[in-house]
């Protein structure tokens, strides 16, 4: 039998790196184009990686992937600013 060097602990952050797992190059994957965040989800991730051994169906998160959501309050201000900005574009091409 052959001896199988262990895998080495490190993070998985680009599709083709080994699965900590098993070893089979991981795969980048994401949610499907009519997936939404649900309401007051601080964040979700954008993409992230999946080990495509059946046996194996690891998952890895990656920190750079993570979408911060606006919380409610944060929204409605972010709104009122650009709605002032158009009040103001109005008076200055008067
Ligand atoms: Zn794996």
């Amino acid at each position: 039998m052959k001896y199988q060097s262990p895998i080495p602990e490190v993070k998985v952050t680009k599709e083709g790196q080994p699965c900590r797992h098993c070893g089979t190059p991981v795969i980048k994957t994401g949610h499907n184009s009519s997936w939404k965040p649900k309401a007051g989800q601080p964040y979700y991730f954008e993409y992230w990686f999946k080990c495509p051994n059946r046996k194996c169906k690891a998952i890895f998160m990656v920190e750079d992937a993570k979408v911060f959501l606006y919380d409610e309050k944060q929204e409605s201000l972010l709104e009122r600013i650009a709605e002032l900005d158009l009040e103001f574009e109005h008076a200055i091409s008067k």
